[in-house]
């Protein structure tokens, strides 16, 4: 990837303030998007180029990224973003678990010739827009999850982002956090989850992102479809319900408060929490 990866991107509130404006504004997204911010491009959060890739290198780039990577440095993150509302540092989590059992593939045609059967990436090499993914990286924590492209951005761009230290806050709110989720009703849908668990600062679209991210983890579980903590699950294998019904990505789609917090899940993500 073309990236700064030796570099620190700065997240100033001014500096978020143009990715995040030149996308959204009171009425939602923008359709006149303007060109990148130079201001926003030297601090590292916006790009002059796309980044010009197809399905192997960004299934490689997606796994060498996770390699490089530590589990406990991943998921402590995550709990200071939780605190901090830094989504950026949120969404690492679940890029991980997303790639971290990614088998090394070239492209599989499936019933769409030009989707890959196991990854779901296009087999074209394509511009991804990079300024966009940062852009839903900083404002929710992503929302992509489980698209690859995306999940290799994340990864390269955690490697660049400031760090917080993690404080016992953290890991209350993360210990209240999973503690809510168990108290809901047992028919309670993810959806309703996010518009629920008011505890967490940030908004409904900020909370089913955390969850997307959770669901990945196998931390919620949807019963015995298949999880990324066991292994990498198959594009073919994400059943999604109908669009209508939620927006929330696989697994966590399909979870209700009934099937509960999965121990295995934290032991492995988040090893502060019980
Ligand atoms: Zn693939």
């Amino acid at each position: 990837m073309p990236a700064r990866t030796d570099s620190t991107y700065q997240v100033d509130r001014g500096i978020l303030r143009m990715l995040l404006d030149s996308y959204w504004n009171s009425d939602g997204w923008r359709s006149d998007v303007p060109p990148p911010a130079k201001a926003a491009v030297a601090a590292g959060v916006m790009f002059d180029q796309p980044w010009v890739a197809g399905h192997d290198e960004v299934v490689e780039a997606a796994r060498a990224a996770a390699k490089r990577l530590d589990i406990g440095e991943v998921s402590d993150a995550f709990l200071a973003g939780l605190t901090a509302k830094r989504m950026d540092l949120r969404s690492a989590l679940g890029s991980y678990a997303v790639a971290r059992h990614l088998p090394a593939h070239t492209f599989r045609p499936g019933t769409d010739a030009h989707r890959c059967d196991l990854c779901g990436l296009i087999d074209d090499v394509q511009p991804i827009d990079r300024n966009a993914m940062n852009f839903e990286r900083f404002k929710w924590g992503g929302v992509r999850r489980d698209d690859l492209g995306y999940v290799a951005f994340d990864l390269a761009q955690f490697a660049r982002a400031p760090r917080l230290e993690m404080q016992g806050a953290d890991v209350e709110l993360g210990q209240e956090l999973i503690a809510a989720l168990r108290s809901l009703p047992p028919k309670t849908t993810a959806a309703q989850a996010a518009t629920a668990l008011k505890l967490l600062p940030g908004n409904k679209d900020e909370r089913s992102a955390v969850l997307d991210i959770l669901g990945v983890c196998g931390i919620l579980r949807a019963g015995s479809r298949p999880s990324y903590a066991e292994a990498f699950v198959p594009y073919s294998a994400r059943e999604l319900p109908p669009a209508h019904h939620s927006d929330l990505s696989y697994p966590v789609c399909w979870w209700r408060a009934s099937h509960g917090v999965a121990a295995s899940g934290l032991r492995t993500f988040l090893p502060r929490l019980r």
